[in-house]
């Protein structure tokens, strides 16, 4: 069903076991886990699927290091184990990614968890060779026999100058260990939510659809489309609105105070000099105030750098100031003092408000753990409200299954199936050598009569899915766009048709990158409305409503030079 017939089966019977609100990957996460059990479920965003903090982190799926001189030892174990598994069940979209530390000093920092555990130290301290070493080692153990990386390695100052001769030569070590990346969480969430939805007619989607109230037993969704008010009756509300938790809380008559979220806003640069600099590996560092920021090997010859962690009420509001950029650029000539940054390199740049709980203290001290803090059914509120508080994007998986139990518990159902080793999207069987690579790509070309590169570049972005859009291509006629040669008209089309692409921005920011790396202009976004109008019946008026509407979001929140 397209979204309009999802819609109409909505009003004609609003009952729904299970509601979530919000389609960030928790809420995803918890989304497919539930269609796998069978249960009924209906998710709704009022933006884009993975429009919100989701699109926003820093794209790395790790333990998270630094946490562990926090005391979290569960969570960072917890978080290793699922990035494990997600470069397992989607490597076509996640990868390996080897993260250097570089370091000053020796002693530094041994004092820092013991002393913030007896609550004397509150803001980050820096931290020497010693106690980064103690750490990978926990890091290291945490998954021996489970990690399909190498562990960690130390190399003093002379082969650090070797290895990355524009480091800054004040360093006496480099630390190297492994992590994961991403180059689109939003397709990665995207994937899982259509492996939600087809398991069947239970499990629906539909973003653009907004918790806007409650009438009696009844939620209010608003279409922020159309305008128009569709009531639901759930049985279990499953409130996964990440930083906008408590908003949602109050618009369907509960009052609640779980978040206190922080922003965090990153860079992306065309800089091939930095590129080549950090050699592919994230460099991971402690910035002059403590704090650890990263730059991070994006695509092509980009680096994405970043972020900052300030407090924040409304996550409405959240945008990359210009103080941030000054904070944010000023990182790098720590690390590679001969390496100038500027504005003009910028290509993109974008913000997003961390689900924190609420707590006092410095921001880098709140914990990055999850939990579910439910809401009661009483007079008040006529269904139990699940919230979703806190958490990473790598341990989402973990998460899900926690809320998914607690939902199957509530209804009196068992679970059926683990998600824990189930492939995501184009990572089901997925070529497991460089060697059956090439010859899944070679029987790609032959058997749907497209060219060896474009079978590449379609396995390189949509993994195993690449067999489903080129028979969508060539059952279609096709042609590369004329202001983007890199997509044809057909696959963006499959974008919109099947990938359940609602507004123009969905295109330009989550289905593809192209918004991300500089690849558009006024001439393409033109020519990508018009795909989008055609297939979607757009009036002229509102094709061109769209195309004013993105490019001013694309200057605007993300100063993309168009
Ligand atoms: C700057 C930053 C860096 C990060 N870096 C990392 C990292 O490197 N690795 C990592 O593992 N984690 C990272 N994280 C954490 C991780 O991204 C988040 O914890 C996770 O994405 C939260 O997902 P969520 O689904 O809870 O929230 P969200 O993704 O925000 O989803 C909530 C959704 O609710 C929707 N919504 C809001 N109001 C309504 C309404 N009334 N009706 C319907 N829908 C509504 C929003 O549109 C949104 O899509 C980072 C986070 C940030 C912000």
């Amino acid at each position: 069903m397209n979204r309009k017939e999802i819609i109409q089966a909505i009003k004609q019977d609003p009952k729904i076991p299970v509601l979530i609100i919000g389609a960030g990957i928790n809420g995803i996460g918890t989304f497919r886990d539930l269609a796998l059990q069978g249960v009924d479920c209906l998710i709704v965003d009022k933006g884009d699927f993975c429009s919100g903090a989701s699109t926003a982190s820093s794209h790395m799926l790790h333990g998270g290091i630094r946490y562990l001189e926090n005391g979290e030892f569960k969570l960072v174990k917890e978080a290793l184990h699922e990035r494990n598994n997600l470069l397992r069940n989607a490597p076509h979209l996640t990868h390996p990614l080897p993260t250097t530390i570089p370091i000053f000093k020796w002693l530094s920092g041994i004092f820092n968890s013991p002393l913030k555990f007896i609550g004397l130290l509150d803001k980050p301290a820096e931290r020497g060779a010693v106690i980064i070493k103690l750490g990978l080692i926990m890091y290291d153990a945490y998954v021996r026999g489970d990690s399909p990386m190498p562990g960690h390695q130390f190399d003093n100052r002379t082969k650090a100058l070797e290895r990355w001769p524009a480091f800054n030569p004040n360093l006496r070590f480099a630390a190297t260990y492994y992590d994961g990346g991403m180059h689109s969480p939003e397709r990665l969430a995207l994937e899982i939510l259509m492996d939600g939805v087809n398991e069947g007619a239970h499990p629906r989607a539909v973003n653009y659809l907004s918790a806007v109230g409650a009438e009696g037993e009844k939620v209010l969704l608003k279409d922020e489309l159309t305008g128009e008010l569709i009531p639901v009756q759930p049985q279990i509300v499953i409130n996964a609105g990440g930083p906008w938790i408590d908003f949602i809380n109050q618009e369907i008559s509960s009052q609640s105070k779980y978040i206190g979220g922080t922003k965090g806003s990153h860079l992306i640069i065309n800089h091939p000099e930095l590129r080549q600099a950090i050699g592919g590996h994230e460099i991971f560092f402690e910035y002059v105030d403590g704090r650890i920021v990263l730059i991070f090997p994006y695509l092509e010859d980009h680096v994405m750098i970043g972020s900052t962690d300030l407090r924040i009420d409304d996550p409405d509001q959240a945008i990359c100031t210009d103080d941030e950029i000054d904070y944010i650029l000023d990182m790098v000539p720590q690390i590679f003092p001969s390496l100038n940054v500027t504005r003009d390199q910028i290509v993109f740049q974008f913000s997003g408000v961390r689900p924190l709980p609420v707590a006092k203290g410095s921001t880098g001290q709140i914990s990055r753990n999850h939990s579910i803090e439910v809401l009661e059914k009483d007079e008040q509120v006529p269904w139990p409200i699940l919230n979703l508080v806190g958490g990473k994007w790598t341990s989402y998986r973990a998460f899900s299954e926690q809320v998914t139990d607690q939902v199957l518990d509530r209804l009196g159902m068992t679970r059926k199936a683990s998600t824990a080793n189930l492939k995501i999207g184009g990572g089901t069987a997925y070529p497991a050598s460089e060697g059956e690579k090439d010859i899944y790509i070679q029987n790609l070309s032959e058997e749907h009569k497209i060219s060896p590169d474009r079978a590449r570049t379609l396995f390189e972005r949509y993994g195993t899915r690449a067999a489903e859009v080129a028979a969508f291509i060539t059952e279609t006629n096709d042609a590369p766009l004329k202001s983007l040669s890199k997509y044809s008209t057909s696959e963006i089309k499959f974008l919109i048709e099947k990938e359940m692409a609602t507004r123009l921005d969905d295109l330009l920011l989550r289905r593809t990158k192209t918004a991300w790396v500089g690849e558009l202009n006024e001439d393409s976004v033109h020519e990508l409305g018009s795909i989008m109008g055609n297939s979607l019946g757009w009036s002229q008026e509102e094709e061109q409503g769209e195309v004013v509407r993105s490019l001013d979001l694309l200057r605007e929140r993300h100063a993309v030079n168009i």
